[in-house]
């Protein structure tokens, strides 16, 4: 009978420290839905001709993680505009022969914000964004979609140009631009939003060096980092009376259309999901 039930899976390399088969099969079990969704570890070698017969290995879509998010990019048939605006694809799934690639990162990091402060775009004009990496660009995407204007600060001031430069082909090239560190403090006086996309502040990873009285007093504090569970950005920003946004939720959120893609129900993030992944954190990491 298992052959016969529909299958996803996360494919990453390593991959055991993926949260997915946590998530996904919280919902198969609490929707009733005889699914199931695997974790496979496989190459960079491996992984170009493993996504192409994904179906025939009896799939019906799957995460892709690191390292394989822009292989997938390159490998699938056709890509949502999502993932062609980001340049990476990290759901995948079939629409009749064709193996179609998304992106989910930006709905994940766009929904949890609106289910989080509601209405939050009809004020916020300005974001800063820490960070040029994979993440940075999903969330670059996501806050020039809904018409702000993105500061992106990051270490490496050649990468966050070169972010800034991939968004630059559409309308939204002059909404975007690119700042070394030194720049801070001046652009978080005037910023409605900010959120760290890098991985400082993370458990084992160097602290965030930033300085939150130097924000407008009404910012929304967004961290994306969710190990710990309340970065002290978080702990410092609440402190101060900002409204703070963490970045679990970003995480639970980004899955939903992924699971509606391959399983045809559009799941909802509960707290009881919340407190199952929370406790995978507690108990993997010891993280408060
Ligand atoms: P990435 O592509 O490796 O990018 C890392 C970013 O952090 C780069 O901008 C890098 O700057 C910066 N950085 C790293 N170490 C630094 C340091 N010591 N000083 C200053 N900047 C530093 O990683 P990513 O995939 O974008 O992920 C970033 C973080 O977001 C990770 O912690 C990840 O776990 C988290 N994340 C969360 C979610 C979620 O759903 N909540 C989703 C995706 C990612 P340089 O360019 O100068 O190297």
């Amino acid at each position: 009978m298992s052959e016969t039930i529909p299958k996803a899976c996360v494919m990453g390399h390593p991959v055991a420290q993926s949260r997915s088969p946590l998530l996904h099969g919280h919902w198969l079990k609490t929707l009733g839905i005889a699914g199931a969704y695997e974790l496979v570890d496989v190459s960079e070698a491996d992984f170009p001709s493993f996504l192409r017969n994904l179906r025939p290995n009896g799939f019906v879509g799957g995460n892709i993680t690191v390292p394989h998010k822009e292989a997938a990019f390159r490998a699938v048939d056709r890509r949502d505009e999502a993932a062609s605006a980001i340049g990476a694809v990290n759901t995948v799934w079939y629409e009749d022969a064709s193996l179609v690639g998304g992106n989910t990162d930006a709905y994940g990091f766009a929904s949890h914000l609106d289910a989080s402060i509601p209405r939050w775009h009809e004020t916020a004009r300005r974001a800063v964004v820490l960070g040029a990496g994979g993440a940075a660009r999903a969330i670059v995407h996501a806050l020039l979609s809904r018409g702000l204007q993105v500061a992106i600060v990051n270490r490496t001031l050649a990468r966050a140009e070169a972010l800034a430069a991939h968004v630059s082909g559409g309308p939204s090239a002059a909404r975007a631009s690119a700042h070394a560190p030194g720049a801070l403090d001046a652009l978080l006086a005037s910023a409605d939003l900010l959120v760290n996309a890098t991985s400082l502040g993370m458990a084992g990873k160097d602290a965030l060096d930033l300085d939150v009285s130097r924000l407008a007093p009404g910012a929304i504090v967004y961290d994306i980092v969710y190990v710990p569970l309340e970065t002290a950005l978080l702990r410092a920003a609440r402190a101060r009376g900002h409204r703070a946004v963490d970045g679990l939720g970003m995480l639970l959120h980004q899955a939903v259309p992924a699971f509606a893609r391959w399983f045809g129900v559009t799941p909802a993030v509960t707290p009881a999901l919340r407190a199952v992944i929370e406790a995978d954190i507690r108990a993997r990491t010891g993280a408060a």
